[in-house]
């Protein structure tokens, strides 16, 4: 199936041979046709699928040309990485029109944007915070937009930005057609469809819980003290191009950054405590490929275009399932392959548990050769991942300490 077959502009079709894609991915087979019909559509692919693509297309094919007054297109995105990330799609995609794209997030000074906003634009990519900002004080409009984006839903609720969605919403003209992107979708979610949209066409790829499926997951127990020596030892003994590993809090995004670093790693650190400059330089360091290894916190999990990740180390076990799911699609994007590795000290494991619960099944649990493991409850006698259904006993809160259950 080509992309000439879908009913895209020419103009449009030529940015995407541009890009180098060969043929849609299965969301962009579906939602393209039914965006280009007018359809509101709810799609609930991975992220690494396409998405963007998926909307950005049919949108761009039916803005045609560059109009006076605008935005036509506004889409609303969690982050500012996100929103930089979704903003330059549309540019590619649209650089063989005259279509305007401009993006508004917060951290950065309000003049450029604000010059942008003036300058007429067609597509508006923004945070909602941001974007109330401008609307405060005039800079902008949201009367002429026609075709409105909700990207990663679900996690601009997780943020707390429903309430700010909602405000935006409201000053968009009723008369719009509606895309909705959600990983998953909570009671909060479903009202906000039921409220914004219009008979919406539900898109679904794969299951909605399933992590991307060409990834291999496994988890490496291990007690948490020996965390650091065994990430070292996996980063030693296996074939790696670049990879992520994800920590539970800034604090220890930048511990692990630094231990990295005196082991002769180029390593960047991603994180809300950091400024925007270290964050776009950190991003683009990863990508260019001056720094192999990214510690992040979760903020980068969701929706990060990191091309061609070939691992993410879950250095702690995110304690939402949700999180799991969206930090391990950072490998596996549009059908390239990657592993996952999670690794599990005892206090983990009901999160692990629960992760395993949300995905519907089991994560192998092997152990690293070679690597001096400790005495653990983790493992049996001989040294293999004890199964965790057979794990009895209570933990503290640090989960340090084992207390076998009176039988
Ligand atoms: P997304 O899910 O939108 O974040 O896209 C993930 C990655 O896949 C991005 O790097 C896109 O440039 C890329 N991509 C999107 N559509 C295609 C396609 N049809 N063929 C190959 N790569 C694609």
């Amino acid at each position: 199936m080509a992309f000439t077959t879908l009913g895209l502009a020419a103009p449009i079709i030529e940015g995407v041979r541009a890009m180098g894609y060969s043929e849609p991915t299965p969301i962009q087979l579906r939602a393209i046709p039914l965006i280009l019909s007018g359809q509101d559509v709810i799609g609930s692919a991975q992220t690494g699928t396409g998405k963007t693509a998926a909307f950005a297309l049919p949108i761009l094919s039916k803005l045609g040309a560059h109009a006076a007054a605008g935005p036509r297109v506004l889409v609303l995105e969690p982050t500012r990485e996100l929103a930089a990330q979704v903003e330059t799609s549309f540019r590619d995609l649209s650089r063989f029109t005259d279509l305007r794209v401009a993006v508004v997030y917060g951290g950065v000074g309000y003049g450029e944007q604000t010059d942008q906003l003036r300058r007429g634009l067609d597509v508006l990519v923004a945070t909602p915070g941001r974007l109330l900002d401008h609307m405060q004080r005039g800079a902008a409009r949201l009367d002429r937009v026609e075709y409105l984006v909700l990207d990663e839903a679900d996690r601009m609720l997780d943020m707390g930005f429903l309430p700010d969605v909602k405000r935006i919403v409201e000053r968009v003209p009723k008369a719009r057609q509606t895309c909705l992107f959600s990983a998953t979708v909570p009671p909060d979610i479903a009202s906000l469809i039921k409220w914004a949209m219009n008979q919406p066409e539900v898109v679904e790829i794969g299951s909605r819980r399933s992590p991307a499926e060409t990834v291999k997951h496994v988890i490496y127990p291990v007690e948490d003290e020996q965390k650091s020596d065994l990430l070292l030892s996996l980063l030693d003994q296996m074939n790696w191009e670049s990879v992520i590993v994800f920590c539970r809090t800034r604090h220890r995004a930048d511990r692990i950054g630094t231990f990295l670093r005196k082991h002769d790693h180029a390593v960047a650190i991603l994180h809300s405590d950091r400024t925007q400059r270290e964050r776009e330089d950190a991003l683009k360091g990863f990508r260019d490929g001056r720094f192999d290894v990214l510690v992040a916190t979760d903020i980068a999990a969701r929706g990060l275009d990191v091309a061609d990740v070939s691992h993410v180390i879950n250095y702690d076990v995110p304690t939402h399932p949700e999180d799991y799911v969206h930090r391990i699609g950072r490998t596996g994007r549009a059908n390239t392959t990657g592993d996952a590795f999670t690794l599990m000290c005892v206090a983990d494991r009901r999160h692990v548990a629960d992760i395993e619960r949300f995905i519907g099944h089991r994560i192998e649990q092997v152990v690293l050769d070679g690597f001096a493991y400790e005495k653990s409850v983790l493992f049996t006698e001989s040294g293999k991942p004890r199964p965790t259904k057979k794990i009895l006993g209570v933990f503290n809160r640090s989960g340090r300490t084992f207390r076998p259950r009176r039988r």
